[in-house]
């Protein structure tokens, strides 16, 4: 049975030295005339619509299309600047990501695994961050934050985005989610997919594991044992 390997971008592939929070913080103030709008905002683990949202409510502005979409543009427009920007925060990808993506091409060659993204971040702001770090092109296809509030409807995104790209039909139990979250478990548990929880972002492995993740790891050096806890996938008794 063909295996769905989805990653999240934030905290799990790359950090980006809070390049997204400036040009968000940017966007914001540009937009609304006011500063520090995310300061009372959750951010890991949500989609960029989430975050962008409740910013605009704890501000007292109301959430328009066209507010969205400005405040989306502007974003993408800042982002490349601040992913490049010196920063004190951590930039950088993280450890055992590339050795796992390369550890996944001769099963996707074969036809037993496809990998895509499953993420909150906007399509043009995820391929700024993962073009910064030449990861983009590594992912033929996946799930953005531009269109749902939700993650936990960013799961059937991924699937119809596989279908087009010629990847096939998946079942939600084909599916290995791989985030830094609890937010990133909760989306593939929702959907009866497994998920693998990476303590690179802002939760520690202690965290992760109470959240019931098939597999928590430290980071994804060790990707052998991360992918031996999910795959190949054996069914429940
Ligand atoms: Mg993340």
């Amino acid at each position: 049975m063909k295996t769905l390997v989805l990653f999240d971008i934030d905290g799990t592939l790359v950090l980006t030295g809070r390049a997204g929070v400036r040009a968000l913080e940017r966007a914001l103030t540009e937009v609304c005339g006011r500063a520090d709008m995310l300061a009372d905002v959750a951010i890991a683990g949500r989609t960029d619509r989430a975050i962008i949202t409740e910013a605009l409510a704890s501000g007292g502005f109301a959430f328009t299309e066209p507010t969205y979409r400005a405040v989306r543009d502007r974003y993408c427009g800042y982002l490349e600047g601040e992913v490049r920007a010196d920063t004190p925060h951590p930039k950088l990808v993280l450890p055992g990501v590339v050795s796992a993506l390369e550890q996944l091409r001769p099963l996707e060659a074969e036809g037993t695994v496809s990998v895509g993204l499953l993420t909150g971040n906007f399509v043009r702001g995820a391929e700024i961050k993962l073009g910064h770090f030449d990861l983009w092109t590594r992912f033929r296809f996946g799930a953005f934050g531009d269109g749902h509030v939700d993650r936990r409807d960013l799961v059937p995104v991924a699937i119809d985005a596989a279908a087009q790209a010629g990847e096939g039909i998946f079942a939600p139990e084909q599916i290995v989610i791989i985030g830094d979250t609890p937010a990133d478990v909760d989306c593939a548990h929702a959907h009866g997919a497994r998920a693998v929880a990476v303590a690179t972002g802002t939760y520690s492995v202690e965290q992760l594991r109470a959240t019931g993740a098939e597999v928590v790891v430290p980071d994804l050096s060790d990707w052998n044992a991360a992918w031996q806890g999910v795959y190949p996938f054996r069914p429940h008794r």
